[in-house]
């Protein structure tokens, strides 16, 4: 399934963190907050996939 932007209906990233693209975030969060939150999703997943996944680093 497509992933698209809640705000603009453009096709997303598969990878994307975010249920917008990075240009309505800027235009609904700021550039600043819109970091914010992809840096704290980003960091959310990479805990949540340490839960279910075994330690590529061990
Ligand atoms: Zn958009």
């Amino acid at each position: 399934m497509v992933k698209k932007c809640l705000y603009c209906s453009c096709e997303l990233n598969e990878s994307s963190v975010i249920e917008f693209c990075r240009k309505c975030g800027v235009g609904v969060f700021g550039e600043k907050m819109l970091n914010a939150i992809v840096t704290n999703m980003e960091e959310a997943r990479e805990k949540g996939d340490l839960c279910h996944q075994t330690d590529p680093f061990q």
